[in-house]
């Protein structure tokens, strides 16, 4: 698969065209950001260490019935996807109360929430990712009611395996953000999943093992994702 041109360069990953016009590939960087990229910093290995992290939960989803973008890893920091036509618009579960609700609505921090939540966000930096709700994603035209309905069904079916694989290794998740496109016409999870867009808790401490750290300053941010990493069982270089 050859290489071409940078597609979009984003906060943490770059996409490149290849020579499959219904290929791209997933650049990840080291660069960390926070505060829709009010904060940025280089970390070392993240780059490495988030590409095989969305690797193996991709695969994970896959195998368990989600359609996904990932086809297969080309190297450290890369791998190759479908090009999807993005859906600007985060879907953001939550199985206990963190980040934004707990500011938002004063919930007590680690509440457990059940059902757990259903919750959209407008991808718009600009604009701060504003909360949205189903209408507005309706009538903006941003996608369609059945197309929204499915990126809900599918968010909830991530959840369903997630929290038991992390579950499994000792870890709470807490709250998590994906992002979905369209690929000749189906939906289908795009982006990544790794500890810089979810919220996940040492069960027993509590400890935070995702990008809280980098977000509170409370240093160990690679240290961290690694240990995640190891706990799950992700092969990392
Ligand atoms: P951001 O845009 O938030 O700064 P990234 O640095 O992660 O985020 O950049 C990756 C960009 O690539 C995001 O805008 C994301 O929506 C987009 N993207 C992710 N997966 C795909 C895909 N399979 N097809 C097309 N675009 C994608
Ligand atoms: N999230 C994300 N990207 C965003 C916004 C949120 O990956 O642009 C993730 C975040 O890491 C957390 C979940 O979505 O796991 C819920 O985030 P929240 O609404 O609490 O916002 P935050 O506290 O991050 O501002």
């Amino acid at each position: 698969m050859e290489k071409r041109t940078e597609l979009y360069r984003g906060k943490a990953k770059s996409v490149y065209t290849t020579d499959d016009p219904d290929r791209l590939i997933l650049l990840f960087r080291n660069d960390t950001s926070a505060f829709d990229g009010k904060k940025i910093e280089q970390l070392e290995r993240k780059g490495m260490v988030n590409n095989r992290f969305n690797a193996f939960i991709m695969q994970k989803l896959q195998d368990s019935g989600i359609p996904t973008q990932f086809d297969k890893l080309l190297s450290d920091t890369e791998c190759l996807v479908k090009k999807l036509d993005m859906v600007p618009v985060e879907c953001v579960v939550r199985n206990y109360a963190a980040g934004s609700l707990v500011k938002r609505l004063g919930i007590e921090e680690g509440k457990e929430l059940l059902p757990p939540t259903f919750e959209l966000f407008l991808k718009d930096d600009a604009k701060g990712d504003p909360f949205i709700n189903e209408s507005h994603v309706v009538t903006f035209g941003w996608a369609t009611a059945e197309q929204l309905q499915r990126m809900r069904e599918l968010t909830l079916q991530v959840n369903d395996v997630l929290k038991q694989l992390f579950d499994d290794a000792g870890l709470l998740l807490v709250d998590f953000k994906l992002e979905f496109g369209l690929f000749k016409g189906d939906v289908v999870l795009g982006d990544e999943f790794s500890p810089d867009g979810c919220r996940l808790w040492d069960k027993e401490t509590r400890k935070k093992m995702d990008k809280d750290r980098f977000r509170q300053g409370l240093g160990g941010v690679i240290e961290a994702y690694e240990e995640v990493a190891q706990r799950l069982g992700v092969p990392l270089s």
